[in-house]
């Protein structure tokens, strides 16, 4: 069944919301031929406080009226979005889709080099365009240092192997599964942060790049990240890997691994220490 507006909004509205988008498509951006009728539906739905108020109402031509089905105009646009991106091609990383969002000139920069320093308990990253302090965390387990930060996507990149020596991401990005939290994240609140690493001036994240491409579609430009500084690269590739393993067994699960069991993913077990 295909949303329905809460009220009809008479010609006067009709012209004002056309007014504010043109007669352009909201889907796409296309314009709407003349020979063409003009349908109007909402950009968020009810459920997420989308209201028939107009600003929440946008124009949309009869194709993409159909072909959206029950979804709200904003989240068919961003499935528009998403099935563009992977059109790019079908072994796609976070960093191919910064990549696709800088060509968009949607983000500035993504994976600028970063110089790290240690000093009494903390951590300072320093970018051309980015600085920041952070309490320097020692993992319980492993002895491996860590921070805890909110950092922009300009100095993210994602893990992969195809520069660097040794990649620890595993997989690539599955479009159904970005778009499933990208509506997720609409409603719910980011629990778990994506987890990275330093590797020659570089933050390279190796878990939870749906999520970071999830937020990214969202909008969101700083990311919660748990950023290891000297970690054991071997032990974390064998221990992400078989994390992800497990997470494909796991079918349903969202982006990251839950550790049922805790035997392998001692990482999310541990609750940072602060110094
Ligand atoms: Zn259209």
């Amino acid at each position: 069944m295909a949303i329905t507006l809460k009220r009809q909004i008479n010609d006067e509205e009709k012209q004002i919301i056309l007014e504010r988008h043109g007669r352009k498509c909201f889907a796409t951006g296309h314009e709407i031929p003349e020979s063409e009728s003009i349908h109007f539906d909402h950009i968020h739905a009810f459920a997420l406080g989308g209201e028939s108020e107009l600003h929440n109402i946008a124009p949309m031509c009869e194709h993409h009226n159909k072909a959206k089905g029950t979804l709200p105009l904003g989240d068919f646009r961003m499935k528009l979005r998403l099935e563009d991106f992977s059109r790019l091609g079908d072994r796609l990383t976070l960093r191919h889709l910064l990549q696709h969002l800088k060509d968009r000139k949607d983000i500035d920069s993504f994976g600028d080099a970063v110089a790290v320093s240690e000093k009494d308990g903390r951590v300072t990253v320093q970018s051309h365009s980015h600085a920041s302090s952070h309490s320097l965390c020692t993992c319980d387990r492993t002895g491996w240092k860590y921070f805890d930060a909110a950092l922009p996507a300009s100095v993210l990149n994602s893990d992969d192997d195809e520069s660097h020596q040794f990649g620890l991401q595993p997989r690539f990005l599955i479009s159904d599964k970005v778009f499933e939290l990208y509506r997720h994240f609409q409603i719910y609140p980011v629990l778990q942060p994506s987890i990275g690493r330093i590797d020659n001036n570089r933050m390279l994240l190796f878990d939870g790049q749906h999520k970071a491409a999830a937020l990214l579609w969202n909008g969101v430009r700083s990311f919660e990240c748990k950023i290891y500084i000297e970690p054991d690269v071997r032990l974390l590739n064998q221990t992400n890997i078989a994390a992800h393993d497990r997470d494909e067994r796991h079918a349903g699960a969202l982006d990251s691994p839950s550790c049922p069991s805790g035997d392998v993913c001692f990482f999310r077990l541990t609750p940072p220490t602060l110094l």
